[in-house]
């Protein structure tokens, strides 16, 4: 490892069922890894029952606070394990998800968009769903709803900001708007004084790069938006997966310093020496 590890902050439970182990198993996975701290990060339910197929329902939630309370306390001295939550942001659920948010002592709340209206744009089963969009309009809507997350001010970190090339679309060559829709998304999460999630989980999809892209980093840099780190394991064996490359690729843009959260309170971690 080139750099200092750093808090991995987003990782699943398989209350969402597309993810396994247990919150024990992530915090031995970390621990073997040589991480010092590591946070929960589950998909939140979502009201109406919406996509209840792809998260936790609402009666579970609990019983995920308790595994992972019980868990950082088995834990404490030897790994900083903090409780967060991936919710989602999809217009006409603020309401449901800033309740969700007032109702428990969060570490930190990744804000995530997975959905262009009703369409799980990175959802594989609905993969043929691309077929019949044009590729920009997809990345204007989706860096627009992912200003707009931004704008809401609920969120601590703004989850793989890039999410929509998952599987290698990629907007034209003359795509001004989606260039334009970009710079409005990072314009947007600066004002809100939010964290960008550095994410690893783009090197396993079918797009094969980190979240976000090399070009989003050097604007945020020079924007001054702070970074977080997130492998967004769905299984223990994922945690801490692509963190040397993460860093590097904000080191190379100028970046020395991580987020770390505690009871919704960043503070700014230098990863390296110089
Ligand atoms: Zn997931
Ligand atoms: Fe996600
Ligand atoms: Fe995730
Ligand atoms: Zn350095």
């Amino acid at each position: 490892m080139k750099f200092r590890p750093v808090p991995d902050y987003h990782m699943h439970t398989p209350r969402c069922n597309h993810a396994c182990g247990t919150i024990r198993e992530y915090a031995e996975a970390a621990v073997a890894a040589g991480l010092t701290e590591i946070g929960m990060s589950d998909h939140s339910p979502m009201p109406g029952g919406f996509d209840a197929a792809w998260r936790m329902h609402r009666n579970e939630l609990d019983d995920y606070l308790r595994e992972a309370e019980a868990c950082r306390d088995a834990f404490a001295g030897q790994l900083t394990l903090r409780i967060g939550l991936e919710a989602d942001y999809h217009p006409g659920s603020e309401a449901y998800v800033a309740d969700m948010i007032a109702a428990y002592d969060w570490d930190y709340v990744i804000g995530s968009v997975h959905y262009i209206g009703d369409w799980g744009f990175d959802n594989p089963d609905t993969l043929d769903e691309w077929d019949k969009r044009n590729i920009d309009d997809a990345y204007v809507d989706y860096f627009r709803l992912v200003a707009e997350s931004a704008a809401t001010g609920m969120f601590d970190i703004i989850g793989h900001p890039d999410l929509i090339k998952k599987f290698g679309h990629r907007p034209s060559e003359e795509g001004d708007r989606v260039l334009a829709a970009q710079q409005q998304m990072l314009a947007a999460v600066q004002q809100s004084g939010a964290a960008l999630e550095i994410s690893s989980a783009g090197l396993r999809k079918p797009v094969g790069e980190i979240y976000p892209h090399p070009d989003i980093v050097a604007e945020a840099a020079r924007l001054g938006i702070p970074f977080a780190y997130g492998s967004d394991a769905h299984s223990p064996t994922e945690v801490g997966h692509g963190m040397d490359a993460c860093l590097s690729l904000l080191h190379e843009h100028g970046i020395r310093h991580i987020a770390a959260f505690r009871q919704r309170q960043r503070q700014m971690l230098a990863f390296c020496n110089d």
